[in-house]
């Protein structure tokens, strides 16, 4: 019996290498590209575990759960860590990050996620990176939950390391992730004697073996199916536009932050300022006296097929996340997320008005 997902002719290393090439485009990227063969925290803890050693002083920006996990790998590998945390209703500001680094001048590694999908905001790369440069710090940036949905240029904001994953707004397969590399990050990981090096986490083993090579004999059997779909997505997206795939995640953010607020009950915009919320994802208040998984799983009763989560850990009590992105990134996940809320809130108690919802997303929606 033939089936789709089964017999399938091997993945060649000139089909692996133009996916790659593809992908940077994407990035806006004329550096080096390595596809990962497994989920985004992969390279993400590959290219700090490359780069940072027992000599590293990091800034490592926190402004959601990922910052944690990039600082706990960075302390044990090591290096001196200076925690910047902002309150994830806000966006860090290039100032604040000037500032971080004039007081510690000895920084000369950056972490920072570009936007946060389980709080919901995005932080100014642009400026910051200009920023970072003049300092010359190495520049590490998540961007798994911005491409896709809003501009992530690489080289232009000076990205030494950019992971992305295709899972959220690209609408891809979870299974495979891309980092970018620049010249001086991989001089960073060649000088280090801590950096992986025959494990699946190595990067150098990727230069080594694949880019060195020409990328002409792949280093191990790639996952094939992830690959594949990897390759249908970015295909996807260079025929509907990556302009407009952006453009309907802009349109999804401003269309909930609007509906939600037209909704009433006591709805709130969890990140204050429509600037610093994430186009890929759009986090709301609860009223007090009410719980957000509470309100999640009354919305999901009455239709589990809406994009609408609680926040994760302490945030279930308080944050309601609407993940329009992918396939959601659409005008009807938007409304009937919205309609689902308010039958939720309204069997409360709280005034809602689910038509004013619904205007305020067409008046939103671009
Ligand atoms: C989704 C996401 C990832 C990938 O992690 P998963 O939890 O496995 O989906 C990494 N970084 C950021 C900022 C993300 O939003």
């Amino acid at each position: 019996m033939t089936h789709p997902f089964l017999d399938l002719a091997p993945l060649g290393a000139d089909r692996f290498a133009a996916i790659e090439d593809r992908v940077a485009r994407l990035l806006s990227t004329e550096q080096d590209v390595v596809i990962m063969q497994g989920e985004a925290l992969l390279p993400l803890e590959g290219a700090i575990r490359a780069t940072a050693g027992p000599g590293t002083t990091a800034l490592n920006v926190i402004t959601g759960p990922y910052g944690q996990t990039f600082g706990d790998w960075l302390r044990d590998c090591g290096a001196t860590v200076v925690d910047l945390a902002v309150p994830f209703h806000t966006a860090v500001t290039a100032e604040q990050i000037r500032q971080a680094l004039t007081e510690h001048p000895e920084i000369d590694f950056v972490s920072l996620v570009h936007a946060e999908a389980a709080t919901g905001n995005t932080n100014p790369v642009a400026e910051i990176g200009e920023v970072v440069r003049a300092h010359g710090a190495l520049f590490y940036l998540d961007a798994v939950a911005s491409i896709g949905a809003e501009p992530v240029l690489t080289d232009a904001w000076g990205v030494d390391l950019c992971v992305i994953g295709a899972q959220k707004a690209m609408g891809g397969p979870a299974g495979v992730s891309a980092v970018s590399v620049s010249e001086r990050a991989w001089a960073r990981m060649a000088a280090n004697p801590k950096a992986p090096r025959r494990s699946y986490l190595s990067l150098l083993d990727w230069k080594e073996r694949w880019i060195e090579g020409g990328r002409r004999a792949l280093p191990h059997a790639p996952a094939q199916l992830e690959m594949l779909a990897l390759e249908a997505c970015v295909e996807r997206i260079e025929a509907v536009g990556l302009d407009a795939l952006m453009a309907r995640h802009a349109s999804a953010a401003a269309a909930t932050r609007a509906g939600a607020l037209a909704l009433g009950g006591g709805l709130e915009p969890y990140v204050y300022e429509a600037r610093d919320a994430a186009p890929v994802a759009t986090t709301l208040r609860v009223p007090s006296g009410a719980v957000a998984s509470e309100v999640v799983a009354r919305a999901l009763e009455a239709d589990p097929a809406v994009p609408v989560a609680a926040g994760g850990g302490a945030l279930a009590k308080e944050m309601i996340r609407v993940n329009h992105y992918g396939a959601d990134a659409t005008r009807g996940a938007v409304r009937a997320s919205l309609t689902a809320l308010g039958q939720a809130l309204a069997e409360r108690g709280l005034a809602v008005d689910v038509e004013a919802a619904l205007r305020a997303v067409e008046g939103a929606w671009r």
